[in-house]
């Protein structure tokens, strides 16, 4: 594991080195004319060791950079400027207690390397500020399924039930890398797998009116562009998206975005699919999990894919729009049961599967009563 970690570090850190965005920041801090953007750690300049070692009261050069990430992402206040001191202060040890909790991270409180290294992988735009404090004495599986997360106010979207929610691609606001075949589909991948499990289907529009107005409004875009929260090139931020019911989903042109990583063999690749599924679940009124497995967990490394929900990512949409009736009739226990009776093989998966959730359910209940 901690080998893995080290590996990926020293990737993300030669990606940092050689990739043009880098270069480009790089020269322009040399300049003092150009501020790196908040949300990408330049590791470079940082002796993970004497990170390691800060306490309250060490002054290092750049602690102020990890300070300005924590901010962007919610765990610090946002200053006027983004002027933070270079000082390890107990401000920023709370803060980091925190990012290691909502990351499922060991919590140290210290800039070790697993923070440091959470940092610089790439990762959603939208900030974890809103995440609940939970129970942290509880560690194993059964209660990573509590850790799905709304934004303040649960926002939903409010239409009666069954509901249809229409989407659009902005035109002008597409990428060339990919066919637009190729980018419709892995957005209906990533649509169907949540409409399979809400009772909320989508549709997709296409005629220039219909997209503008269409609930969701999907397109990728460089740096600025218009809503405050600009891009920052190849990996850091991949996309962000809006709560209910805004409905609008944005991607970082800059990446090198893949539905297939036998095709695109970038190091940098990022999969659409996957990034599409989680900002979907942010569309519909679910903030960041703390579950690594989530879909909604905040980052993804490069040429990783997790597009799958988990249960705590189903748990936390259902919690907000119902079930699926298909899927309850799925994964009732009454189903579960005649399933068994029946030992039709082929569906034997399935049933595993249910049997384990309903497994977790009651070890859930159980443990809450108790
Ligand atoms: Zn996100
Ligand atoms: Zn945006």
């Amino acid at each position: 594991m901690f080998l893995s970690l080290r590996y990926s570090f020293t990737f993300l850190l030669t990606l940092l080195l050689t990739s043009p965005s880098f270069t480009i920041s790089r020269t322009m801090v040399e300049d003092h004319t150009f501020s790196p953007p908040a949300t990408k750690i330049s590791i470079t300049d940082h002796n993970t060791q004497s990170l390691n070692n800060a306490h309250i009261g060490s002054k290092i050069p750049g602690i102020s950079e990890f300070k300005r990430y924590l901010s962007h992402f919610g765990y610090l206040p946002r200053q006027n400027n983004n002027t933070f001191s270079d000082e390890f202060d107990a401000i920023l040890k709370f803060a980091l207690i925190r990012y290691q909790q909502n990351l499922g991270l060991q919590v140290t409180g210290k800039l070790d390397f697993n923070t440091v290294s959470q940092m610089i992988t790439p990762r959603c735009g939208v900030p974890d500020a809103n995440l609940t404090p939970r129970n942290h004495h509880h560690h194993d599986h059964v209660h990573t399924t509590k850790n799905f997360v709304y934004f303040p106010g649960k926002p939903r979207w409010s239409r009666p039930m069954p509901m249809t929610l229409t989407y659009g691609f902005s035109r002008y606001n597409m990428i060339h890398s990919l066919s637009m075949k190729e980018i419709k589909e892995a957005f209906q991948r990533a649509f169907s797998r949540w409409a399979s499990v809400i009772p909320v289907s989508f549709i997709e529009v296409s005629d220039d009116d219909e997209v503008e107005a269409a609930d969701i409004k999907i397109g990728f875009y460089n740096g600025e562009h218009g809503d405050g929260e600009p891009f920052d090139g190849v990996l850091g931020v991949l996309a962000h998206s809006f709560s209910p019911e805004i409905g609008r989903l944005h991607l970082d042109a800059a990446e090198t975005w893949a539905v297939d990583f036998r095709v695109t063999t970038s190091e940098v690749a990022v999969d659409l699919e996957s990034v599409a599924t989680h900002e979907i679940g942010h569309l519909l009124g679910l903030s960041h999990s703390s579950v690594k497995e989530a879909v909604m967990y905040p980052s993804l490394r490069p040429r990783d894919k997790r597009a799958n929900l988990n249960i705590d990512d189903i748990k936390g949409v259902q919690s907000l729009y119902g079930s699926n009736p298909n899927f309850r009739s799925e994964w009732s226990l009454e189903s579960d049961i005649s399933a068994n009776q029946g030992a039709e093989f082929g569906v034997k998966h399935l049933r595993l599967a249910n049997s384990l959730i309903i497994m977790i359910s009651l070890v859930h209940s159980l443990c809450t009563l108790c």
